[in-house]
């Protein structure tokens, strides 16, 4: 399938070029393109024949449901059952990086929502996503634009990588702000909103709005769901094809112990560490690179698949220091359990 790349710069975007990637998806043609977290792929998510393309081009399997993007808070009452009072609460989180999980109205078809009754919704923040939703004047159903169980793709390198000649259109448009999928919750099940994915909006801002949060064990990634209310966790996630190796430990001087200990089991090793850990593996003659600072978590996020793509394949193991279960460091941690091979 032959692919067309469009570049856009996302603080001077120029209308034709997003008219056109629009009406490729009112064709029922398949576009990626950048959001604030990472790169989607999406298609008319009102047409069955446009999703599955996207499943398609994926290898992503039919029962993992879709997030459906809408360019305005009127959408999430054209696709969802949801009380004026609850939409008075989550406009205050609009546009963002979270994903709100509600009553699916008749008109989305199910292979969007993989035959559930409910549905995953968002309204992202980024520029050119909301222009493409808008010109398309339909919701865009998107994944993450990886192939299915790799790393979700944050640069132009990685979407070109993945889905060059896959799917009809790809939209660059630099690189993305945060880096870790959306929060995911879950408004269904009573009052109390529950947690399904960590993401850029941590448990405190939504405590803010909503009160009370409950955040079940398997959001920090150390378990398996018990009920598998989120579809997509059933599968291992965000791995590359060389093991990743996860360390853990609050205490400095312990962890730097444990990864030069795991170091001497491999051939070709590459340890990840805090940019505040340097000094600690300078002088050992290892191979190291920095994934973020103890002071910014934001800045571990968006370097996270970044660097698992690119050291994938040229180093046989990639051992990392882990960070805090605390604001975005839990979607870190969340992704790096999931993508981890051992834990130490
Ligand atoms: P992705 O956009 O690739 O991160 O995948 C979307 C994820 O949203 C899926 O893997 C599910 O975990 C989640 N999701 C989508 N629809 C639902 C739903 N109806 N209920 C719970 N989780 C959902
Ligand atoms: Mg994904």
């Amino acid at each position: 399938m032959e692919t067309k790349v469009i570049d856009v710069d996302p603080l001077n975007i120029e209308e034709e070029k997003i008219k056109e990637a629009a009406q490729a998806i009112k064709e029922d043609k398949t576009v990626v393109f950048p959001t604030e977290t990472v790169y989607g792929l999406g298609a008319n998510g009102l047409s069955e024949n446009a999703v599955r393309k996207i499943f398609e081009a994926k290898g992503r399997p039919y029962d993992n449901p879709l997030i459906l993007h809408v360019s305005n808070v009127r959408s999430f009452l054209e696709y969802t059952y949801i009380s004026y009072a609850l939409l008075e609460k989550i406009e205050r989180l609009l546009p963002g990086p979270i994903t709100f999980v509600l009553k699916k109205r008749e008109v989305v078809p199910d292979i969007v929502t993989a035959g559930k009754d409910t549905l995953a919704i968002r309204m992202p923040a980024h520029p050119v996503a909301l222009k493409l939703i808008e010109y398309a004047e339909v919701p865009i159903a998107a994944p993450s634009a990886n192939i299915s169980g790799k790393p979700s793709p944050t640069m132009s390198e990685h979407v070109l990588k993945d889905m060059l000649g896959k799917v009809d259109y790809i939209i660059i448009g630099g690189k993305v702000e945060f880096g870790v999928e959306s929060t995911i919750i879950d408004l269904t099940q009573g009052k109390i909103p529950i947690i399904l994915r960590p993401g850029p909006i941590p448990p405190e801002k939504l405590k803010e709005i909503f009160g009370d949060i409950i955040i079940p064990d398997f959001v920090y990634g150390k378990i398996e769901p018990d009920y598998i209310k989120s579809p997509g966790m059933k599968y291992r996630h965000y791995a590359p094809n060389t093991p990743v190796i996860l360390v853990e430990h609050d205490d400095a001087n312990t962890m730097v112990k444990k990864v030069l200990e795991e170091v001497k089991s491999y051939n070709n090793p590459l340890v990840l560490c805090l940019k505040e850990h340097v000094g600690y593996y300078k002088d050992h003659n290892i191979n190291f690179d920095t994934i973020g600072s103890e002071s910014n978590y934001y800045e571990f996020a968006v370097k996270l698949f970044e660097m698992l793509r690119k050291y994938d394949e040229k180093v046989d193991a990639m051992i990392i220091e882990g960070i805090e279960d605390k604001g975005i460091g839990i979607a870190v941690m969340n992704r790096l359990r999931k993508a981890a091979y051992h834990i130490l």
